[in-house]
């Protein structure tokens, strides 16, 4: 039988040591985290009761934490929640775990909503729903439209309405609608701007990116290009997006050329530009009706 170390500093180097064999290479941050969700406690709680004593059972429930991090599973998946756009979404194996490159699409959304108060979005494979509910938490007061959030996985869409019912006010929660269903095929009328981060990896990118395994394939594989799902709601677009809505899809940046390409010959009017990520990379390319 292994004996567990004793306090919270042996315990935690234990676990940094495990971790940085199994080549997580935040190893020392993953051990701080996961040890602070297990006892409750913050980073400066943690640091302050660095010598206290740690129970075998508090020992245990870590290790098995542990031991699951060292095999890739997402640190969110473990902790239950992640951080985006400033809100703790809980985040299940049935979602994407919400990513840092996806805010700027968001915030993009947010700027054109404060020109737009009445306008209607939708969020085409919602996920936790980190950017409908992003957009309803965020938008801004004078804001009076409604968000439709749409997924064709059951378990995905109850996670994003847990995340609507925890994280917007009542007020908010009351203008957003959650709709299972394939692509667009949920929306029954136009909206005015149409946020989303449908799967765009091909198999190859899938293959090579080992850390990806441990999320749903529903939410990464884009087909033989990445771009089977991207181009039938763009095919779908003068159907469900406004003549003068907007609209903007985060993509690979390899598939920057191709998808302004299919943008452009659905939506001849609007003019086509990306925004980047926090790396520089052209991750969403975005769709705005001149003047307006
Ligand atoms: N928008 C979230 C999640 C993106 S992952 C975020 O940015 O974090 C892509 C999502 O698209 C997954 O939740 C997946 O279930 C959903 N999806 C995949 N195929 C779909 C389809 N045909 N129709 C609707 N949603 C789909």
């Amino acid at each position: 039988m292994t004996t567990l170390p004793e306090t919270i500093h042996a315990v935690r180097q234990w676990a940094a040591t495990i971790l940085a064999n199994a080549g997580i290479e935040t190893a020392m941050l993953d051990a701080r985290v996961l040890l602070g969700h297990v006892l409750g406690m913050s980073p400066t709680q943690l640091l302050i009761a660095d010598s206290d004593s740690v129970s075998p059972e508090v020992a245990q429930t870590y290790m098995s934490l542990i031991e699951q991090r060292a095999t890739g599973v997402p640190l969110a998946y473990l902790t239950g929640s992640r951080e985006f756009m400033g809100l703790a979404f809980c985040t299940t194996p049935a979602v994407l775990v919400p990513r840092p490159d996806t805010e700027p699409l968001v915030e993009w959304g947010l700027a054109w909503l404060a020109d737009h108060p009445t306008a209607t979005v939708a969020d085409i494979g919602t996920g936790s729903g980190a950017i409908a509910v992003s957009i309803a938490h965020h938008a801004p007061d004078t804001w009076s439209g409604k968000v439709i959030a749409t997924d064709v996985s059951p378990k995905a869409l109850a996670t994003a309405e847990r995340n609507a019912d925890t994280l917007l006010t009542p007020s908010r929660r009351g203008r957003f609608d959650l709709r299972l269903g394939d692509l667009t095929a949920p929306l029954d009328a136009s909206v005015d701007l149409l946020l989303t981060n449908l799967p765009y990896l091909t198999p190859a990118q899938m293959e090579e990116n080992l850390d990806l395994r441990h999320e749903p394939a529903l939410a990464l594989d884009g087909g033989e290009d990445g771009l089977d799902l991207v181009r039938r709601v763009i095919t779908d677009l003068p159907r469900v997006l406004s003549p003068t809505g907007a609209v903007g899809f985060e993509i690979d940046p390899s598939q920057a050329d191709e998808v302004s390409k299919l943008l452009s010959r659905q939506l001849a009017y609007h003019t086509i530009t990306t925004v980047r990520d926090m790396a520089g990379d052209a991750r969403h390319i975005v769709a705005l009706f001149p003047d307006n």
